[in-house]
């Protein structure tokens, strides 16, 4: 079984579309082109709210583009981006995989978090210290100072600020 998606939101026959309401928020362009999402953007992704009568629920826009267009509901499974452009609903642009896809899809984008990416898991620096040292070199902290504080050695700190632990 693929794992659930992450951004899973169901699409059902209760869910009212208003297909104009729908559109209107979609900057519909070529076949080849993007069509952006215009509308209400939720802070965790870009969202359309059906107005079924008592219920709020809430789909991602290019999920219910997808299943406007093809007729399938994504169900348990990541509608992903062939355009890597998320507020994109061109439904030729978009593809379905599972969870596991689209981690692999956004670490070969290049937009996995970089401390989870890391090739060699270091014992010394996890995620926590690693943002710590980061954000401490990104406020001009040198880097020798920071090693000092958090009794690391010089070349972790310098790892870390990389980016490469
Ligand atoms: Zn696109």
């Amino acid at each position: 079984m693929p794992e659930k998606c992450s951004r899973y939101t169901r699409i059902d026959g209760e869910t009212r579309i208003d297909l104009d309401r729908f559109l209107s928020h979609i900057a519909i362009a070529g076949p080849d082109d993007c069509w952006e999402w215009t509308g209400y953007r939720k802070p965790s992704g870009y969202g359309w709210r059906s107005n079924t009568p008592g219920k709020a629920r809430w789909a991602f826009a290019h999920r219910l583009a997808y299943f406007l267009h093809f007729k399938v509901d994504p169900g348990e499974l990541c509608v992903l981006h062939k355009c890597d452009n998320p507020p994109c609903c061109n439904p030729n642009h978009l593809f379905l995989g599972d969870r596991d896809a689209n981690n692999k899809d956004r670490m070969r984008k290049g937009r996995g978090n970089r401390w989870l990416n890391r090739r060699h898991p270091n014992k010394k620096v996890d995620l926590v210290v690693g943002n710590e040292i980061r954000k401490r070199w990104d406020n001009g902290e040198k880097q020798r100072l920071i090693a000092l504080d958090l009794n690391l050695s010089i070349s972790t700190v310098n790892r870390a600020v990389r980016g490469v632990i």
